[in-house]
């Protein structure tokens, strides 16, 4: 009847209520009258009345009813449900008290409730979209696909993440258990299934499996799967849930890792790493089969002195061809290795003596066919040590450490060629270690001498230097000799001490030779490459000949061709500085080493000291008197002096003296002796015997050079 939207009559609705209210006036004024009064007046009178108390009750209902009535539909009407926020509506005038009025109240405590309900409602909902929103904000920033198994229901569900990941559109793929199948690598399935089955039989909760998926463009993803067991009261699963990240190049990157840490950067082969590994597994296999092991180590002849004369970079070539060409003698189905500069090691397993000899043969032969450098054939040569299982040692670290002392003796023994490991070679080591712990008591005890040899003209066979040189005297007697423990003082860096004392005493016996009156002559101290790393040697020399107050003629280095193997520009720069100073500078055993001419020229070098191998067979061996006539020809050319060493007979000195030698040194004269000894002694005579300068004959005395 009303609208309650707007609260208002129609015109229709009016008329419906005014005919309402007529019809029912009459009807009303008819039963008063009763049906036949003939009283016209008195019926328009009272159907007049009647009518007209008719609309006041209208009028009064519509006042106190429908009014109000009215009011609170308009207001309810402008009350959006869907819109939170806390609404009432005013209870009308006078109707505080009665229905109206609790109407109200009653609405007004519904939109109340239904305010704060929606209030809580709107800020769960904001929580909600939050958390979710945090949720796939976490999964973008892990690139995570989430999925979810629900056993109970079978509802299966993955993020848009999972099928990302592998390169698909959310809907090319149904987020299926089977489609997860279908994509991981055939062989990875049998392991997942397995490790799958044995965390669902187990107890725990979450465990984590790694595995290749095949991606949209066939390559092959490699993911990491955290998986969630949600489990029933009674422990079995319910509910898989999981988290799966790609790791391909995490994967990648571990093993790019491995290999470089396991594999030797320039030849590509296993490094010392590996080898270690390896061999641990064949010694674990061998024990199992009763069966033998070898390890081969194989060191390149002089590769030092190679490196330095054809530079890093053609000796890294080199390293490369050898390491193509070893594969060839070992194997393939033995292990090649390289442990670090020009060592290699083969592991042979299974194998027995003859088998690991011939091994070792074919790989010496293939050294040395020769090496293309630059154009030009280079040969080489290599040792190769041998230590075998069970025989010589029963772990990898023994193992390694003889086929290190086989090699040392195949070295020893001149090089291009092989060695089995024997218990003397561990004798040999053992007696090693010692040496170096009584060279370092004899250095602190100041046990070690220092003995002078002479260096005497060719001509006037007069004096012009001595050449110092250690002794170290045996406990029981006798001299431990230079070239035992020499090497050993390199090695463990007590040359730098040894070295020190030898400089210190040189000087200080110049200074006892010049209080003594004796005539000037430079004494040669032997300085090792170890010594030349710095410039410490330089500031020392001149800091001991100032204190000694010397003529830095006086004081002569003899370095081997040894000191320039590795810094070259600074060893020549050191070298140059002592040579300003105003020190000589020899080359000791010329003709053994490497080095060539054109380091020669570099080199601010006064003195050439030729070999002693050379002088040895002389005059008789026409190949070293040619050889030993060449370095003088050579020498001479670039403005040196030429002193020979070793010189024990008349015949050396004689062809000496006609090659056009400069001094000599050598039992001829003299051995070292300790400085008291040549008190006096300024010159030999012709047999070889200390003499006096009148003595010696005129003509003689008239060719002297120096
Ligand atoms: P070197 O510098 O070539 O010394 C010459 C060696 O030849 C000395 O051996 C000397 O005794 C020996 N000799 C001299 N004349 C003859 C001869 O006529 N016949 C024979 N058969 N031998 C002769 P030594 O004293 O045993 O020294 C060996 C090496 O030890 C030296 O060779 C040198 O390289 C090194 N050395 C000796 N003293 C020192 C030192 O103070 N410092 C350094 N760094 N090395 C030293
Ligand atoms: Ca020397
Ligand atoms: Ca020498």
């Amino acid at each position: 009847m009303i609208d309650l939207i707007t609260g208002t009559l129609s015109i229709r609705q009016a008329m419906r209520i005014l005919i309402a209210a007529v019809t029912l006036s009459v009807f009303a004024t008819l039963v008063r009258l009763g049906p036949f009064s003939a009283d016209t007046y008195s019926f328009a009178s009272n159907f007049a009345w009647t009518l007209l108390l008719g609309l006041i009750m209208v009028a009064t209902f519509n006042t106190m009813v429908t009014r109000p009535l009215i009011g609170i539909i308009r207001a309810l009407a402008v009350i959006n449900p869907l819109k939170a926020g806390l609404s009432t509506i005013a209870t009308p005038a006078g109707h505080e008290n009665d229905e109206l009025g609790h109407l109200v109240a009653r609405l007004n405590l519904l939109l109340g409730t239904m305010a704060v309900r929606d209030c809580e409602r709107s800020r769960h909902q904001e929580a909600l979209a939050k958390s979710e929103e945090r949720l796939r904000l976490a999964i973008t920033a892990t690139r995570s696909g989430v999925w979810d198994i629900n056993l109970e229901t079978r509802e299966h569900w993955w993020s848009p993440e999972f099928p990302a990941a592998l390169g698909y559109a959310p809907d090319e793929l149904v987020p299926a258990p089977s489609t997860w199948r279908s994509l991981v690598h055939p062989d990875d399935l049998p392991d997942i299934m397995k490790k799958w089955d044995a965390r669902v039989q187990g107890t725990g909760k979450t465990f984590r499996l790694v595995y290749r998926m095949r991606s949209k463009s066939g390559a092959w993803v490699w993911v990491k799967d955290r998986v969630l067991i949600i489990r029933n009261n009674e422990g079995k699963p319910r509910r898989y849930t999981g988290v799966m990240r790609d790791i391909t190049a995490q994967k990648l990157a571990e093993d790019q890792l491995h290999y470089l840490s396991t594999h030797d950067r320039l030849t590509n082969l296993p490094n010392r790493n590996l080898i270690q590994d390896r061999l641990a597994q064949a010694l674990a296999g061998a024990c199992a089969s009763n069966g033998k092991v070898a390890v081969l180590f194989l060191d390149i002849d002089r590769f030092k002195l190679i490196n330095e004369s054809v530079g890093h970079e053609a000796a890294d070539g080199l390293l490369c061809t050898v390491a193509e060409r070893l594969p060839d003698a070992v194997g393939v189905s033995h292990t090649l290795g390289r442990l670090n500069g020009d060592e290699f090691v083969a592991i042979l397993a299974g194998v027995g003596e003859p088998e690991i000899a011939r091994c070792a043969r074919a790989m010496l032969a293939v050294m040395r066919e020769p090496f293309m450098l630059d154009n030009r054939p280079l040969q080489l040569t290599a040792s190769i040590g041998i230590s075998v299982f069970p025989e010589d040692a029963a772990d990898v670290v023994a193992l390694m450490k003889h086929a290190d002392a086989a090699i040392n003796q195949a070295k020893a023994g001149g090089g291009n060629s092989y060695r089995f490991y024997t218990a003397q070679m561990q004798d040999h080591a053992l007696a090693r270690l010692a040496l170096e712990q009584n060279l370092y008591e004899a250095m602190e005890r100041s046990e070690l001498e220092l003995w002078y040899q002479p260096k005497v003209c060719v001509h006037t066979l007069k004096i012009l230097g001595f050449e110092a040189l250690l002794r170290w005297p045996r406990a029981g007697g006798g001299y431990v000799p230079p070239s035992e423990f020499i090497p050993v003082a390199e090695e463990t860096g007590l040359i730098l001490p040894i070295g020190d004392m030898v400089l210190e005493t040189a000087c200080r016996q110049l200074g006892v030779w010049r209080e003594a009156g004796r005539r000037a002559v430079p004494i040669a101290i032997n300085v090792s490459a170890k010594q030349l790393k710095n410039r410490a040697l330089v500031d020392r020399i001149s800091e001991r000949l100032g204190y000694y107050d010397l003529s830095p003629g006086l004081l002569q280095i003899e370095i081997t061709e040894s000191v320039l193997l590795d810094d070259v520009e600074m060893t020549v720069a050191l070298l140059r500085e002592l040579r300003d100073l105003g020190v000589g500078i020899a080359i000791d055993d010329f003709g053994t080493g490497y080095s060539s001419l054109a380091y020669l020229r570099r080199l601010p070098i006064g003195t050439l000291k030729i070999d002693r191998a050379f002088i040895r067979d002389l005059p008789d061996n026409a190949e070293d008197a040619t050889m030993t006539a060449a370095i003088i020809g050579i020498g001479r050319q670039l403005g040196l002096r030429l002193v020979a060493e070793g010189v024990e007979t008349q015949g050396q000195l004689a062809f000496l003296r006609a090659a056009g030698c400069d001094e000599m040194q050598g039992f001829l004269f003299s051995p070292a002796r300790p400085a008291e000894d040549f008190a006096g002694i300024t010159h030999y005579n012709t047999h070889g015997n200390p003499a006096n300068l009148a003595v010696l004959p005129p003509a003689r005395a008239v060719n002297a050079r120096a």
